[in-house]
């Protein structure tokens, strides 16, 4: 999502409206009329990521973030439909014509940050290190003592930042970990595995821009389907064969605080 709007950094901001929308209100913050005068006006001039959200600065130190939660979308180019858009900020200078959020089931949020309230929000103790450089030792500090899952655990935002659910099962696949192994019985070697196969896991899921399911609901910024779903090694894959250990073994779905798992019993044995 950040690299899909890259382009808007050096265009400032001529408007921004919280479009009509029928369905379930998603929170923007603060009120439009003081988000607007804050804004409208100003130059953008960086788009960068905090965790899972898409963080578009602006030259006035302030920063809009947009968290997309289940299935929110931020797009440089015409929305999937008009039903769920929800914001729209009109730009001008540097060839985008505007930058949209939108989101089916609205249960992501548009906001406001001064300098300040940003750091506060977004401090090392809210949210962990980030998932793409965190380390397996950094791994074993933050998550060793716990007694939870490490599918689990790996999903909390608190302690790494970055991982989805989708993710998590792809990358315990590659690093041959069970998913319901608890964090404090993992062994060093095993957290190496974790640290390793979630930077493979996650670079390849950017460089496919994410992972388009069945319900087609993600898209990237100019309303096109991701690729990485094509290259699921268990995710949406319950009954077929294991890309690891091949025939014979069959892909397992099952069901962890109310998130769903994959997972390979042969080659992820707890
Ligand atoms: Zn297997």
């Amino acid at each position: 999502m950040r690299r899909g709007i890259l382009g808007i950094v050096g265009s400032r901001i001529v408007d921004v409206e919280r479009v009509a929308c029928r369905r379930r209100p998603i929170a923007i913050a603060p009120r439009i009329d003081w988000f607007r005068r804050r804004v409208v006006s100003r130059e953008v001039c960086d788009v960068d990521r905090v965790g899972k959200r898409v963080v578009v600065r602006l030259e006035s130190g302030d920063a809009i973030v947009l968290e997309p939660r289940m299935t929110g979308l931020v797009l440089v180019a015409d929305p999937p439909s008009r039903e769920h858009l929800r914001f729209r900020c009109k730009l001008a200078g540097n060839g985008t014509r505007e930058l949209l959020y939108w989101d089916r089931r609205g249960l992501g949020s548009v906001r406001l940050f001064s300098a300040a309230e940003f750091e506060s929000a977004f401090s090392e103790a809210k949210v962990g290190p980030d998932a793409l450089t965190v380390t397996a030792e950094v791994f074993r500090e933050r998550l060793g003592q716990s007694r939870r899952a490490i599918k689990v655990a790996l999903l909390d935002q608190r302690a790494v930042a970055g991982i989805g659910n989708l993710y998590a099962s792809e990358l315990l696949h590659l690093a041959a970990v069970n998913p319901a192994r608890r964090c404090d019985k993992l062994t060093r070697p095993q957290w190496q595995r974790v640290a390793d196969a979630t930077h493979t896991v996650l670079e390849a899921a950017i460089r496919y821009e994410g992972s388009t399911l069945g319900d087609g609901t993600y898209r990237n910024a100019l309303n096109e389907q991701g690729g990485y779903q094509n290259h699921h090694r268990v995710y949406d894959r319950a009954g077929k064969s294991c890309p690891r250990c091949g025939a014979g073994s069959e892909i397992v779905r099952i069901v962890q605080a109310q998130r769903a798992t994959f997972y390979c019993p042969r080659c992820q044995r707890k």
